[in-house]
This record gives structure tokens, sequence and C-alpha cells, in this order.
């Protein structure tokens, strides 16, 4: 069941996820957990066969993360299904150490549809032209991330590499020139080097990807250019994202369950602030509890946009 049409519902990527009805999607979730609650118990590994309650479970914090892939290389035994990996990166943010991570094929089309998501949502529609600063190569949020969104989004992706100086720059707008790109993706350096640059020889509107490293800037008071998308690789590269009210940032209900708790992993009440935990739903490397480290609440109210999914504000 879908909520009430709104006029804007069009903005959205699919309005058959994002449009769902509370209760509805209250049940997706639910259902979604359980599902995943099977699948722990049954994974090969063995990492999760206990008949622990969720919500008993300790968070699962980045020290404890990058110490399980430690000891159990290449990627520790959070794999619940045996498809083979087809990509892996490292992840860094909030994490002691570079920590290896993976996907499987399954993972990356579905981090595809939600990079997908967040970015529509940013106001990058399909078939218009996009610029990303991101870093390639092993880092993620990198560019083949973005890569994948864009391509499932069906608008064209400029990779130019990061924008931090001044030649990086010129390189860039020698490009930028000829593309007319509409959007530019970045990460925070870029941001910071570019919003202080004059607008004139670029792009307006910015999306930027913040990690749980990015406390500050994602607890920052909006901007109508920037539109933030919470990214945390180890559970999912497009958690959550703004959306043109730019009153807190969509969570994707459906591939990650969010918790506020307080300092022993306890369930707060809707719009208390206290510890985020974010729980991957749905992908193979299955992150139970994960704790983000930043300090947030959820607003169930409805958005002027017409998604359902629940915002998150950062504290
Ligand atoms: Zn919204």
């Amino acid at each position: 069941m879908l909520a009430a049409p709104n006029k804007n519902a069009t903005v959205l990527y699919d309005h058959s996820v994002q449009g769902l009805a509370p209760e509805a999607l209250a049940e997706r979730r639910a259902a979604s957990l359980r599902a995943l609650l099977d699948r722990a118990r049954a994974g090969r590994s063995g990492f999760y066969a206990t008949e622990q309650r969720f919500e008993a479970r300790p968070a699962l914090s980045g020290a404890d993360f990058a110490a399980e892939v430690e000891a159990h290389p290449p990627f520790g035994r959070f794999q619940l299904e045996p498809a083979p990996f087809i990509r892996a990166g490292l992840a860094t943010a909030g994490l002691p150490h570079p920590t290896p991570i993976a996907w499987t094929r399954a993972d990356l089309d579905a981090e595809a549809q939600l990079g997908a998501r967040a970015l529509r949502r940013a106001g990058i529609a399909p078939r218009t032209r996009t610029s990303d600063c991101l870093d390639g190569g092993l880092v993620t949020p990198g560019t083949l991330a973005i890569s994948d969104a864009l391509d499932a989004l069906d608008a064209l992706a400029l990779p130019v590499g990061p924008v931090t100086n001044e030649a990086a720059l010129q390189r860039a707008v020698d490009i930028w020139d000829i593309v007319q790109p509409s959007a530019l993706i970045v990460d925070a350096p870029s941001l910071a080097f570019l919003s202080a640059k004059s607008a004139s020889a670029r792009p307006q509107t910015f999306a930027v990807l913040l990690t749980p490293g990015h406390a500050a800037e994602l607890a920052a008071p909006p901007k109508q250019e920037v539109f933030r998308i919470l990214s945390v690789p180890p559970v999912c590269t497009f958690a959550a994202g703004e959306c043109r009210a730019h009153d807190g940032l969509h969570l994707a209900e459906d591939a990650v369950l969010a918790e506020i708790v307080d300092d022993v992993a306890q369930p707060l009440p809707v719009g208390q602030f206290g510890r985020l935990l974010l729980t991957a739903l749905t992908r193979s490397l299955a992150l139970l509890r994960f704790d983000t480290g930043l300090r947030a609440a959820l607003d169930r109210s409805p958005c002027g946009c017409g998604e359902t999914h629940a915002r998150i504000r950062f504290a």
C-alpha cells in the first residue's frame, strides 16, 4: 500500500518503495529483520549462530569490526551467502585502520539502485550530466560506486578526481566548460575547496558523500545547494540522503535498519537523540547493530517531498 499521492512524488526514484505508507513500511522493515536474523543464524561462518535476541546483541563498534576482519582475513566472518565477492575496497571512516570490505554482484546491484535513489533525491535527473570529484580505486565511497549509481539512474558520469588545489581545479574546469555538468558529486575536502571558489566556473549544486568521520558536516545547518548523503560503506554506501526539503536525511529503510540507542545499546523513544546504530538488512556481508559513532534522532513525520522513509537528524 502506498501513501496518498503527493504532487512531488515524481522526483522520487522509485515511488513504489519510497512512497510506501508508514504501516506498510514498518511491516516490511520487520519482515526484512526477521529474514536477516534467519539468514544470520543459518550463516555458513557460524559467526551469528546464536539465539540471542536482536536488541540484546551488543553494538558492533568500528574497532570490533576492524578486529574481526583482521583476525579472519580477508573480510571477517560477516558474509551470510556463499556468492562470490566481485569487488573489494577499503573502508576507513570511523575505523582504527583501513579495513577491507567486499560486495557480491547482488550487493553491488542493490547499492547502485540506492545510489540512484540518493542522487535523484538530490535533484539529479535521468539524462542529465554530472561530474564527480571522488577518489578512485580502493577508496570507499569513491567514484566506482557513483559511476554504478549514475548508470542505474541513466545520467552521465564524468569522474575528474579530487579537486582540492588550483591545478586540479583548472584541469576540472577545462572539461566542465566543455561537458557542462549540472551537478557535482563530491566528498568533504572537495566541497570545502570548491565552496570557497567562484561559483561561475562550476556547477551550482552539490551532492556530497559524508561518512561517520564527518559528524560536524552532518549536523551543520542545511544549505539549499548542497544535498548530503550519509555513506557507511561497511553497511551501505548510500544509507540516507537529504531531499529538497532539506529537513533531515531520508534513510533507505528497505535496506538499512536504524536504531537510536543509549550508551548500553537500549532503544530510545522516536525523536530522542542518541547513538545511531545501523544494520544492513539485505547485504551478503551482514553487520548487525553497527555503531556509527554518530549522535542522531529519527523523525517519522511526513516530509514535503512525498517520501515516507524516516529522516535522520544529526547532533
Ligand atoms: Zn523529504
